[in-house]
């Protein structure tokens, strides 16, 4: 069956596309399965609000059982915590600190180590929950989706997770997840 990684930027944001991944990975013989929530993101900053967003996101999935009944899930949380990665390639870009080059980058790093993780397992494809947030560059991350995809040789799942956004919110706040008020880095709010 058709594996699919799903690069998960934090809890909020995977509630909704997780679970319904998972429901109709349960569902439909042929679809994705396993679906495989893995966590980098080197441009959340400081150390102690990627941990918060790390916890937030293994909360969630000890909630899966009780949210999608016969679901098996299991987050990879290995991926290294590695801020220098994302600010020394925004210094190195002409305006790579300004918006919207900077979230550019942004998408970039993350989608592209997504798209080599998800190669490197022989998996049909990736996805990220950026895909969700109406807060994000929409346009943007399906952009910098589908030149990683190109790039790496594995296609990028870019459904528009948007739609479910109400129903994420009311899901997220029933469960009590920790919501940040930012994006994730120095540079400012998003
Ligand atoms: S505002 Fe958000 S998307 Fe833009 S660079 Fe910062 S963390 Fe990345």
């Amino acid at each position: 069956m058709p594996a699919l990684l799903l690069h998960v930027c934090c809890a909020p944001c995977a509630v909704l596309p997780l679970t319904e991944l998972l429901r109709r990975s349960l569902g439909s013989p042929g679809y994705f399965n396993p679906i495989y929530p893995w966590f980098y993101n080197p441009n959340i900053q400081p150390k102690e609000e990627f941990i918060r967003r790390r916890d937030a996101l293994a909360f969630l999935c000890s909630q899966i059982p009780l949210l999608v009944p016969g679901a098996d899930i299991a987050v990879d949380f290995s991926p290294p915590y590695e801020p220098h990665v994302f600010l020394e390639t925004v210094a190195s870009e002409p305006d790579g600190a300004l918006e919207p080059k900077r979230c550019q980058i942004c998408y970039r790093l993350r989608l592209k180590a997504a798209a080599i993780e998800a190669h490197k397992r022989g998996f049909e494809a990736f996805s990220t929950t950026l895909l969700y947030s109406r807060r994000q560059k929409h346009d943007l991350i399906l952009a910098e989706g589908h030149l990683a995809a190109q790039e790496i040789g594995v296609k990028f799942y870019d459904e528009d997770f948007r739609q479910g956004w109400s129903k994420g919110v009311e899901l997220g706040k029933k469960l009590g997840l920790y919501r940040q008020r930012w994006c994730g880095c120095v540079y400012g709010a998003s």
